[in-house]
């Protein structure tokens, strides 16, 4: 019988907090579309004899980070050294918090398709600072110091997850519970989002772990999930061909799709930690966690929720609202105008997430307020305009300031529902088609709702979609 096998994975995921300057120095953090090397100082250029401070946003925005992910603050915790010589390292030592981390004991519940739910462990996270970065043209390395001591989260995860797809649903729930805080724009394509995984396999239902291997340079969510499970048949394989896995640090290389060793075991760096000599201990009070506490916004998980219970909406439409804050502002802002909520919920859905979609936009820069789109669907409620015209109108309205009741009025929108005008459309569709009445008249029951459609859309047509469709309906089979 084959041996079945079982994967054990941890993640770690760096995020680059979005604060305004750096985290020891006063250099701005803005530096995107700025030269190399334009925002640095002595500071974060690791000059003998400048000192670091420990800017306070930092902990700020690292403590809502703990909230998010249900850690326990510490009300203490300290820098450390962490000393490796590389040349985007200016100070040949890697400022992070080693043995006392500021967040411990948090987790994330993931949720499987069949609505049962697996609780992930968050270990710790801690505050350090980013490096600079290399780049490497032909036979030369330049350097740019911009991005270094700019300040990072690292969240690690517990050894709890069983397979790719859930470590790919744990790093999504990280990234949109770090999201709704806005502590980070968490984006893997721009860099402010990273994330190592490590990976094992051992025999299933076996208490041991097997040896782990760390997998570096993933670059898309995707790429985390293709890599692991590249990892875990090589593991496989590789025991079962009577070889062993070596505790290593591996690449992964997205255009051959394989990971590829980085450095041993024997070659792993010995990073001789000691106590950041050049910081005060943190020190967290209880009013600082009230505050943030306070500032904290509701999870997108509560979010969710409450949509569902509230406005009776189902869980993926839900979801999908819950997006973004700012998403989910807008319909809420959109029912309590039109108070609809699942007209509301399919408007945003369909129309609207297309349009945003077509031109890479988000809600916050949609034309149409939330106030506007609310008086189309009234409008729609009140059938005063069909719901093909109300598609019009609402293209109409993306380029128009006029409001949508002064549109309707100015172009002639509105539904046809006056009885002798709708007559005589019918009555003349009926005279041009003499054939189509007879058909009608030898027509079984079967056929004749086909021969009436038909006339119907001639009618709706005389009237550019305008009439009512009962009312044509009703007025045409009494005159057939
Ligand atoms: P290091 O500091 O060397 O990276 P840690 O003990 O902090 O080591 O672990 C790093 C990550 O590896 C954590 O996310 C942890 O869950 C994960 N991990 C530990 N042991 C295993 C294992 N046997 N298989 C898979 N992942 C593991
Ligand atoms: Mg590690
Ligand atoms: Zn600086």
């Amino acid at each position: 019988m084959a041996i079945e096998w079982e994967s054990v994975i941890g993640l770690e995921i760096h995020c680059q907090l979005d604060t305004k300057t750096k985290v020891w120095c006063g250099c701005s953090s803005d530096y995107d579309n700025s030269s190399e090397n334009t925002h640095t100082c002595p500071i974060c250029l690791g000059h003998p004899g400048a000192l670091p401070k420990l800017n306070k946003k930092v902990l700020d925005y690292a403590i809502k980070a703990g909230f998010a992910l249900g850690c326990d603050i510490n009300k203490e915790s300290k820098f450390d050294r962490k000393n490796y010589f590389y040349p985007d390292t200016p100070k040949n030592y890697q400022i992070t918090q080693f043995d006392h981390p500021y967040a411990e004991n948090g987790h994330i519940d993931i949720k499987f398709s069949n609505g049962c739910e697996k609780r992930i462990g968050v270990t710790r996270i801690h505050i350090e600072e980013d490096a600079g970065k290399s780049i490497h043209a032909g036979e030369e390395t330049f350097i740019n110091f911009n991005r270094a001591s700019m300040p990072l989260i690292e969240i690690v995860s517990e050894p709890d997850m069983r397979s790719s797809e859930e470590a790919y649903q744990y790093l999504n729930l990280v990234k949109d519970a770090l999201k709704y805080t806005k502590i980070s724009d968490v984006s893997m394509e721009l860099g402010s989002l990273r994330c190592d995984a490590n990976i094992s396999v051992m025999h299933k239902g076996s208490k041991k772990f097997g040896t782990r291997v760390e997998v570096k340079n993933l670059n898309s969510f995707k790429g985390v999930a293709r890599a692991i499970d590249y990892e875990i048949s090589r593991q496989i394989e590789e025991i079962e061909n009577g070889g062993k896995i070596n505790q290593e640090t591996r690449l992964w290389d997205e255009e051959a799709q394989v990971t590829r060793i980085m450095r041993s075991k024997e070659e792993a760096m010995d990073y001789r930690f000691f106590p950041e000599p050049d910081l005060v201990r943190v020190v967290i009070t209880d009013e600082q966690l009230k505050t943030l506490k306070n500032e904290m916004p509701e999870s997108k998980i509560a979010k969710m929720k409450r949509f569902v219970d509230t406005y009776k909406i189902n869980e993926k439409d839900a979801e999908i609202l819950s997006n973004s804050i700012e998403l989910g502002d807008y319909f809420e802002e959109l029912v309590k105008t039109s108070n609809n909520p699942k007209l509301s919920c399919n408007w945003i859905l369909t129309e609207v997430l297309r349009v945003l979609k077509d031109n890479n936009k988000t809600i916050e820069e949609f034309s149409i307020s939330s106030k506007e789109l609310g008086e189309i669907i009234i409008l729609i409620d009140k059938g005063a305009i069909s719901s093909k015209i109300a598609k019009e109108l609402f293209h109409i309205k993306l380029n128009d300031k006029r409001s949508p009741i002064v549109i309707v009025e100015e172009e002639k929108m509105a539904q046809l529902a006056d009885t002798s005008e709708i007559e005589n459309m019918v009555m003349e569709v009926l005279a041009n088609n003499p054939k189509l009445i007879e058909d009608y008249k030898i027509a079984d029951e079967g056929r004749k709702p086909r021969v009436i459609k038909g006339l119907m859309g001639q009618v709706m047509k005389a009237s550019k979609g305008k009439a009512n469709p009962k009312m044509v309906m009703d007025i045409l089979i009494k005159n057939l």
